[in-house]
């Protein structure tokens, strides 16, 4: 499977509206978004990134309706997902949007072609097996795909994870640090596939990071500080990245 064609249509972003989201109550609450706006268009690339707690999956999460926010309004591929229903949310995961998590959420009783195919069957396609090994073996793991995820490493478990999200070619695609347990060799291979992703497809690409290196590899970063967006950086060098991650984690 050609990861990069056809390209999108439709050039479907991702959107946010001054939104809150609260979680516990009383004297435990904590609010992990304090009114965001902001719009990851079609055919673009941002890393989201701050400080430990500043927010970065919570942000994720309500931009992908896998958390209900708390105020404001969320939009995905021009829908208001706000206050969809389950059914709407589930379908809009199968069809339009993929989630890379940062544990993973494997299913450990199926092999890895058996877990990268599942999302396409649940969407109806009838994905040969080849399409499923071609996207395992751009994720160079065309040698693990009878593995069951405790037979793989870290690493090789992200890159099933990373086959799975992708394998639905989805308009929108949120990855919670997809490089975060690869060797610097893997994640180059796994940043130049969400490169041509964007510009060869035109998917839009949102990615938390902690890595400078694979934040300048976006066209745009945005940085979170208490829930907050502080700062924006288009097209930018990892040292730029590294200085104003240092400087917001004092
Ligand atoms: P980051 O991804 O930047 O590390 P998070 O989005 O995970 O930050 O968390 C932001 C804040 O929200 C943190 O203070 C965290 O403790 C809190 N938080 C996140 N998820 C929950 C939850 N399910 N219940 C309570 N607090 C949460």
């Amino acid at each position: 499977m050609a990861i990069a064609t056809p390209p999108h249509p439709l050039r479907h972003s991702a959107e946010l509206h001054g939104v809150t989201k609260e979680f516990g109550s009383g004297t435990s609450r904590v609010r992990a978004l304090d009114d965001v706006s902001v719009t990851f268009p079609g055919g673009s690339w941002t890393a989201v990134m701050g400080p430990s707690g500043s927010g970065k999956s919570t942000l994720l999460h309500c931009a992908a309706g896998l958390d209900r926010v708390s105020s404001g309004r969320v939009l995905l591929a021009g829908k208001d997902i706000t206050a969809a229903s389950d059914g709407v949310l589930t379908a809009l995961r199968r069809r339009t949007m993929g989630f890379v998590f940062q544990n993973f959420n494997l299913i450990g009783s199926l092999t890895a072609e058996q877990n990268v195919a599942l999302p396409l069957k649940l969407a109806g396609s009838r994905a040969s097996r080849q399409d499923v090994h071609a996207v395992l073996t751009e994720v160079g793991l065309a040698d693990r795909v009878r593995h069951r995820p405790r037979e793989l490493s870290g690493g090789q478990q992200q890159r099933v994870a990373l086959a799975r999200a992708m394998a639905t070619r989805p308009a929108v695609l949120f990855a919670d640090e997809p490089t975060g347990a690869l060797d610097s060799s893997s994640a180059r291979t796994v940043l130049g596939l969400l490169r041509r992703m964007v510009d060869e497809a035109g998917q839009c690409i949102v990615m938390v990071t902690h890595d400078p290196g694979a934040a300048a590899k976006a066209d745009a970063v945005l940085f979170l500080s208490d829930g907050r967006i502080v700062d924006r950086i288009v097209r930018p060098s990892a040292l730029e990245v590294a200085d104003r991650l240092a400087r917001l984690e004092g």
